[in-house]
């Protein structure tokens, strides 16, 4: 049987960072990827490799970005978003579940990791285009979310599979794992399928790092709800929650939100896996600057509750819980400027008109009636007094209505109008299994599985209800810096 210290199961960031810091260990490391070459990396390969990161003022950039120009430098506010902030944010959005000692490695640990990877060769770039507006000639970043890998998701990937090249690591594609080989003693290897052939490889440690369970319809529907399988999903479609399975069955406990996920406003059209092709471009993220309106026509959640990063994890759900599971997101011209580069892409599902009758009319499935009422009785309620400002929460809200909008509202009166059909689209799931300090893998007495790690999305305990934006592949990073390094260090020791 060939042997390792330390497999990695999955291809993503999470595995790529457990893979590199067992290998720093001293480790021989194979990585186990399910996927075929093309579509390998999961769902890290979708994203736009946002990262968030504690770090307290530019300096600290700086380090991680050394590129950054005299003139960035000039005509940007990068302000500071330190550990308190990040740790705060985690608590808030997460209705103060959040495991603290996850949380407290994560806020901690985040600038460190970034710098560690940047040592490794993975370069960083500020967010200009989605996380800063220019107001009076300066760029603002706003949200706690300023820094994204070069290249996005894309980039971040291939350059770790340069890294992981340049390492000795070996990759297997198309090599999905069934099972662990296990006994009372702990892990010992485990069981894969490679290109349709089962084999057994064995090894000192195993990391697991398949994601969660959210391109699994049966798993979304017996844990997230009725009505999940009816979700798109935004990426991979090969998280099926494999590594969570092979965990419980040897007896790891169950942990964290499992009837949660993180889910958005995604093109109503779009297919039911992602598509490399167009990355995360089916999202449509700008509806804090217009209304979200469903068949009814009718409002269904405060769409500048706070800045998108905090609300729009958590408005897929309210999407498919709405008749038809669609919404159409509303826009006039004096926000069009605003929206995100995504809203320009050509598979998108859009309608425009002169008039807000006009566009009624072609606001597909939605009572017409309904929705002319509710963009009158909406309009009428707008505090204009109030300055617009986007980089803000600018406290321009209605007054009112049933249900309020918080901020950045703005009367739709202004043709051109534009609206955008969106649907439920599941990114990953929240539950998964309990890791420790080291990120071994706990079973359901309170143990340590020997042998047994793991990191990213399948770690359970981070995220309740909602999730703020880029702390995904930062958790990844993270826990799969921690559990790597721990199993090289075990394997050898
Ligand atoms: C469209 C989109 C945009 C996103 N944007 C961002 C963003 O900008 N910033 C951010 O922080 N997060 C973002 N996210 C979330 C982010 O992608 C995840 O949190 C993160 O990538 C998870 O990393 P991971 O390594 O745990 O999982 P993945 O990257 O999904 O990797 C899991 C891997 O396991 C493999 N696998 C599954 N089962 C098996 C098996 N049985 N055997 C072997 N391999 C297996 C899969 O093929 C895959 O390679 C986004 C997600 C999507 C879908």
């Amino acid at each position: 049987m060939p042997s390792y210290d330390v497999i990695v199961l999955g291809g993503g960031n999470a595995a790529f960072c457990a893979a590199l810091a067992a290998r720093e260990a001293g480790a021989s490391v194979l990585v186990v990827e399910a996927a075929p070459q093309d579509e390998s990396a999961g769902n890290s390969r979708f994203t736009a490799g946002a990262m968030r990161v504690a770090y307290n003022g530019v300096e600290d950039l700086k380090r991680l970005m050394p590129d950054l120009t005299e003139e960035e430098l000039a005509n940007t506010d990068f302000g500071a978003y330190g550990d308190e902030q990040f740790y705060d944010d985690l608590c808030r959005v997460t209705q103060y579940r959040t495991d603290p000692k996850l949380a407290e490695a994560l806020v901690t640990r985040s600038l460190d990791t970034m710098l560690w990877m940047h040592a490794k060769g993975i370069r960083f770039a500020p967010i200009y285009g989605r996380q800063a507006f220019k107001v009076e000639g300066r760029f603002k970043f706003w949200g706690g979310l300023t820094v994204e890998a070069w290249g996005g998701g894309p980039g971040l990937v291939d350059a770790h599979y340069a890294i992981a090249e340049r390492n000795g690591i070996d990759v297997r594609y198309q090599s999905r794992a069934l099972g662990l080989i296990s006994d009372d003693g702990g892990v010992h290897g485990v069981v894969v399928r490679i290109k349709g052939k089962t084999e057994k490889i064995a090894a000192r440690c195993v990391v697991l790092a398949t994601g969660g369970f959210e391109a699994n319809a049966e798993w979304r529907t017996r844990y997230l709800g009725p009505g999940w399988d009816l979700a798109k999903v935004r990426g991979t479609r090969f998280n099926t929650g494999d590594g969570i399975r092979m965990a419980l069955e040897i007896g790891a406990m169950p942990y964290g939100n499992w009837s949660g996920c993180h889910a958005v406003g995604w093109d109503r059209n779009a297919p039911e896996f992602g598509d490399l092709s167009v990355g995360d471009g089916f999202q449509k993220h700008s509806y804090p600057f217009g209304i979200l309106v469903n068949g009814r026509g009718r409002r269904f959640v405060d769409e500048g509750a706070d800045f998108r990063n905090y609300t729009y994890a958590k408005y897929g759900r309210a999407i498919l819980e709405q008749p038809g599971q669609f919404a159409w997101q509303v826009f006039d011209r004096k926000v069009l400027h605003l929206l995100r580069d995504e809203y320009r892409i050509k598979r998108v599902t859009k309608v425009s008109a002169e008039t807000i009758e006009a566009l009624a009319a072609k606001l597909e499935d939605v009572d017409a009636a309904g929705f002319l009422e509710e963009v009158r009785t909406y309009n009428s309620a707008v505090q204009t007094q109030t300055p617009f400002n986007p980089n803000v929460k600018d406290g321009r809200c209605t007054r009112g209505l049933a249900l309020e909008k918080s901020n950045w509202a703005n009367p739709i009166d202004t043709p051109p109008f534009e609206a955008y059909a969106v649907t439920c689209g599941v990114t990953f799931t929240f539950g998964g299994l309990r890791i420790d300090d080291s990120g071994s893998v706990i079973d359901t007495d309170g143990e340590r599985i020997r042998g047994l790690y793991a990191a990213g999305e399948l770690v359970g305990g981070l995220f309740y209800f909602n999730y703020p934006g880029g702390t995904g592949l930062m958790s990844g990073a993270v826990f799969g810096r921690i559990a790597g390094g721990a199993a090289g260090a075990a394997s050898r020791g």
